[in-house]
């Protein structure tokens, strides 16, 4: 009701007063208070009206312009009047003959006071409309009028014409490609299926972790489909002020259907889709109303209305049951992070471009890039080829793939340079790891082990899996841990004292010991169990409710007990190997503090092949 007529009529009021804001602005020109004075002095003014605040004045002739910003000057003048003024300005004119009127402020009601009062009451009846739109909760203040595109639902449209993103631009990924290729079919040709009756999907949900490519498929699918592409992100609904979100989501749902077929594509979606209800503190109508209003959209579409609404999220877990109903967001393209050979078809899409020299094997770069995202991958690629360019050099070499993976995974090179102290104890350090490594077969082989500080570590050991892995057993995990331990076991061993710099170290081997004890039952002394000790993400108030630990604290008092056995027995293993291969930790720490750096070769040369189990899959990690 408040809608179309009524910003119509705003619309109209305002282009007035702009009107007449310029027209009176022409006739007068606005001139300071030193200006004026001199003016005066000169004889130059004629006469002078006190309004209010304000002087209006008339020049006898007019003068030039005070600077060359100002604009020529006109007849009459205006000038505001200081607050600090005292008679001083009244003096000066009577002393140089100007004819001096006055006015008290409300006297005469020109055009331009109209303006005045007209911006003095803007704001206010602004605020009003939101207050009121505020009350009615799921309206538009805005309406359909011309103001309406303030708030018009930022979903950027690509058009297919400039749309060059293909199935052919996602590497691998077959899986997804597959599922969606059904929504292709349905753009494409609506028609075919309306005649059957077919049900068409409404909504799909792109599940995975970031950089995965979920936002990247969404848009292949429209070029595929040649249909336009309307995106927006989750958290764009959510505006300060109340009702704005669910009058976008209502505003991107039309002008979709105006543009059928297409897709309409909610990234993020988790933002405003977040179970109802859930959450700490108040605050959250907003999104819940704008939910609700994607919901009866959704509902709303018609069998011949071929829009279809793809959303992304990396947190399924959190989103509310009601957009996964029957109807809505029913489809579910799981989209995961690349397998090996997913990893080379990405590396392969995204080098096409970049000269590599012939020792550039994608498949090995893809071995070493275990857990790698699309995004991340792309980012490799990247990094390699700045380092190539960095060094003016024409191709990329399988080095420049090294450095990039290592500056990804570890960050980037510390300027810093350690003391022969410092730098011993590290070595130590790093070769305890690489040791245990090497010796342990259920730990992963070694890729490479450094004296580099990089990132927050003063030394690294890289580990290389073979292949993927997606699950780890008990004696691999015991093993791991004393991997994780052997650093700073090879410290007290030498030294007789443990450093600071193993901090890291045990922190990731208390967290996994601790999983291995309450989720994984790895303990005879628990059992079976799978306790969940509150790292369920209590900020999103999913949890809150119930208590965030499920166990007594007898419970709690052997799991602890069970964790630090776990972690001793890990470190007496290391200990023991470290112990009884004392003269390699010496072979290894003299090459590294000499050469900062070790590779497989390098390592193989000084202390043999590593000991290997055939018949277990190695996993990545990595040991700062
Ligand atoms: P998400 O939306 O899942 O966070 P994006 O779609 O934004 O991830 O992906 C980020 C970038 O990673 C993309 O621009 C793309 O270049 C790259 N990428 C991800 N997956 C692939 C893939 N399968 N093939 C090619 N490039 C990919
Ligand atoms: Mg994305
Ligand atoms: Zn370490």
């Amino acid at each position: 009701m408040f809608s179309a007529s009524w910003s119509m009529l705003f619309a109209a009021g305002l282009l007035i007063a702009v009107l007449l804001f310029s027209l009176s602005s022409t006739k007068n020109s606005t001139v300071d208070y030193v200006f004026v004075w001199k003016q005066a002095e000169e004889k130059n003014i004629e006469s002078v009206e006190f309004q209010g605040d304000k002087i209006k004045g008339h020049w006898k002739h007019i003068p030039d312009s005070p600077d060359s910003k100002t604009p020529k000057l006109t007849d009459d003048f205006e000038m505001v009047l200081p607050m600090a003024l005292d008679h001083e300005l009244l003096d000066h004119f009577r002393t140089n003959g100007v004819i001096i009127k006055a006015t008290s402020a409300d006297g005469t009601f020109s055009s331009r006071d109209f303006i005045w009062l007209l911006i003095q009451i803007l704001p206010l009846a602004f605020l009003m409309w939101f207050l009121w739109g505020m009350m009615r909760r799921n309206s538009d203040p805005f309406g359909s009028g011309p103001l309406g595109s303030f708030i018009r639902s930022p979903a950027k449209r690509f058009k297919p014409s400039d749309q060059q993103t293909t199935f052919d631009d996602v590497a691998a990924m077959e899986h997804a490609k597959q599922d969606l290729q059904e929504v292709v079919e349905f753009l494409k040709t609506p028609a075919k299926f309306q005649r059957l009756g077919a049900q068409i999907p409404k909504g799909v949900l792109l599940m995975g972790p970031p950089g995965t490519g979920k936002t990247l498929l969404a848009r292949a699918t429209a070029g595929e489909a040649g249909v336009p592409f309307y995106a927006i992100n989750g958290s764009e609904f959510i505006q300060m002020f109340v009702g704005v979100g669910a009058s976008r989501v209502r505003d991107m749902f039309r002008t979709a259907k105006e543009n059928a077929p297409c897709i309409l594509f909610v990234d993020e979606i988790d933002a405003v889709g977040r179970i109802r209800g859930a959450g700490l503190g108040g605050g959250h109508d907003e999104r819940e109303q704008t939910l609700n209003q994607i919901l009866s959209e959704m509902d709303g579409f018609q069998q011949t209305e071929a829009v279809i609404v793809i959303a992304a999220t990396n947190r399924p877990d959190v989103l509310d049951p009601a957009l996964l109903r029957p109807g809505r967001f029913d489809r579910h393209v799981t989209v995961d992070r690349p397998t090996k050979t997913g990893r080379a078809a990405i590396l392969k899409v995204h080098s096409r471009r970049v000269p590599l020299n012939d020792d550039v094997n994608l498949d090995k770069v893809a071995a070493g890039s275990i857990g790698f995202s699309g995004a991340e991958l792309k980012n490799l690629v990247n990094e390699a080829a700045l380092n190539a360019a960095r060094d003016n050099r024409d191709n990329v070499t399988s080095e420049d793939f090294d450095q990039a993976r290592d500056k990804i995974l570890m960050g980037p090179k510390r300027e810093e340079v350690l003391g022969p102290k410092e730098r011993e104890m590290t070595a130590y350090h790093e070769a305890g790891h690489a040791l245990l490594a090497w010796l342990l077969a259920e730990v992963d082989s070694v890729h490479k082990v450094t004296v580099i500080p990089r990132g927050r570590a003063l030394g690294v050991t890289q580990l290389m899996p073979d292949e993927d892995r997606y699950n780890i057993g008990e004696k691999r995990l015991h093993s791991q841990l004393a991997f994780m331990l052997g650093g700073r076991a090879a410290e007290k061993l030498v030294f007789n004292e443990y450093s600071a710099g193993a901090e890291d170290d045990l922190k990731r081997a208390t967290q996994i010991a601790r999983r291995m004890v309450t989720r994984w039952g790895m303990s005879t002394a628990i059992g079976p169990v799978a306790f969940r000790d509150g790292e369920e993400h209590p900020f999103l108030g999913k949890e809150m409710a119930s208590d965030s630990r499920e166990y007594s604290d007898d419970t709690a008092r052997i799991i602890d007990a069970e964790v630090q056995r776990f972690l001793i027995q890990g470190d007496q293993r290391a200990v023991q190997i470290l112990t009884e291969h004392r003269s390699k930790l010496d072979a290894l720490t003299v090459a590294l503090v000499e050469k900062e750096s070790l590779d497989i070769g390098e390592i193989t040369a000084i202390i043999g092949p590593p000991v290997r189990r055939d018949d277990e899959q190695p996993s990545q990690d990595i040991a700062p």
